[in-house]
């Protein structure tokens, strides 16, 4: 018999148990990591519109009561705050007990440092359970061979055959995952060890390399990326219009005696030098400051102030990855830079392909995303006189 799901409540069958009441600092930060801002927003905000994605709308999310205020001020209404306990499994109990008031027949129980769970991943949980599972979960198998290490040494390999890499969410029937924490003497890695404990058979459903549990500091960017990638993809809650910005950058540095320039972080052999803090990469400024001006945030002094003296002679690619790290962590993708490079001499055609390589591999870019050229100005003023060089840059960024 069909039911009307408005009208029974069955919308409401599935619900989402995000547990995130855990300290976590291993990512660094000042706070936990569940709370720390990816792409403008904190994670867990990432990980509940995740669920809400797959179509999930009663969501209860497991606290810890230090975090009260934090998540008071984020989260909209529609998630059930829950206050957990000092470890995961009475985290879980509190959330589980929660949902007890009026029992879903499902509960999807997810970890909140997992931001990118997909609703396709989601999909394949609650296919499992429809087909009569009490328990699914998400699994990588192991490809890369495993070794068991003594002191920094191999000691053994270790056969990989059956191994997996657990994920979450995990899908329980909703009674029979209760009944089994309430068994449970506590201290268990996940849920599916629960389960297993109280004799209920797991299916392995595949996992999802990109559902990326955030733990170390280098999670962030990744995960960064990926939403970025998504939100590109219009994978996301797509913008009404797409929100694009452009800026523009402009350096001079003039000559002194020397024997080379280095321009987009390539050096080329010439008659003099260009004098400047750092290592005076003009074009390389350019392009840095488009970015920057981009994301209305000022220009390389405001971030690397002159006056201090760690950048002297410093290499400029610690400029332009800084300004491309941050369009990255302001929740925008840079898709396009262009730099003009004004000058008599040197010859900067030989080059331009390295310099375009570089730059791209410094912006984190496919080289046909970064344009460098360059002309002269007709013999006429100062870098017509062979004084110095100028550059200006172009760059693009787009948010969803
Ligand atoms: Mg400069």
């Amino acid at each position: 018999m069909l039911t009307n799901a408005a009208a029974t409540g069955a919308e409401d069958d599935v619900a989402a148990l995000i547990v995130a009441a855990g300290r976590g600092t291993r990512a660094g930060g000042e706070i936990p990591k569940q709370w720390q801002i990816l792409n403008g927003r904190p994670v867990l905000l990432h990980t509940v519109d995740a669920f809400r994605r797959a179509g999930i709308t009663r969501i209860v999310l497991v606290i810890h009561h230090d975090d009260a205020a934090l998540a008071q001020s984020l989260l909209r209404e529609g998630v059930t705050l829950v206050t957990g306990g000092d470890s995961r499994d009475t985290s879980v109990r509190a959330g589980l007990d929660a949902l007890g008031e009026r029992p879903p027949r499902h509960v999807l129980i997810h970890d909140g440092a997992r931001p990118l769970v997909s609703p396709a991943l989601v999909a394949r949980l609650s296919d499992a359970l429809e087909r009569g599972a009490l328990a699914a979960a998400p699994g990588l198998a192991v490809t890369d061979a495993l070794w068991r290490g003594v002191e920094g040494r191999v000691a053994e390999a270790v056969p990989r055959a059956g191994l997996y890499r657990a994920q979450t969410p995990q899908a329980f029937e909703f009674a029979a995952i209760r009944a089994a924490h309430l068994r449970h003497p506590g201290g268990a890695a996940d849920d599916v060890e629960v389960a297993r404990a109280a004799g209920l058979d797991v299916m392995i459903v595949e996992g999802d390399e990109d559902n990326i549990k955030i733990t170390h500091p280098g999670d962030f960017d990744r995960a960064a990326r990926l939403l970025a990638q998504r939100e590109t993809a219009g994978v996301t809650h797509p913008a009404p219009f797409p929100d694009i910005r452009t800026g523009n950058g402009y350096d001079v540095h003039r000559f002194r005696e020397g024997d080379g320039v280095v321009l987009c972080g390539i050096r080329i052999p010439f008659d003099q030098a260009l004098e400047g803090h750092s290592d005076a990469d003009v074009a390389m400024h350019a392009v840095t400051d488009a970015i920057y001006g981009a994301l209305a945030e000022g220009d390389i002094g405001r971030h690397f102030p002159p006056s201090d003296p760690q950048w002297k002679g410093a290499a400029s690619e610690i400029f332009l990855a800084h300004a491309a790290a941050l369009v990255r962590k302001r929740g925008f993708a840079l898709t396009h830079t262009d730099v003009t490079i004004v000058c008599e001499a040197p010859k900067i055609g030989p080059h331009a392909p390295r310099m375009q390589a570089e730059m791209a591999r410094i912006m984190g870019l496919e080289p046909d995303r970064v344009s460098v050229k360059a002309t002269t100005s007709e013999r006429l003023g100062f870098t017509g006189r062979g004084e110095g060089i100028a550059a200006l840059a172009t760059a693009t960024l787009v948010k969803a």
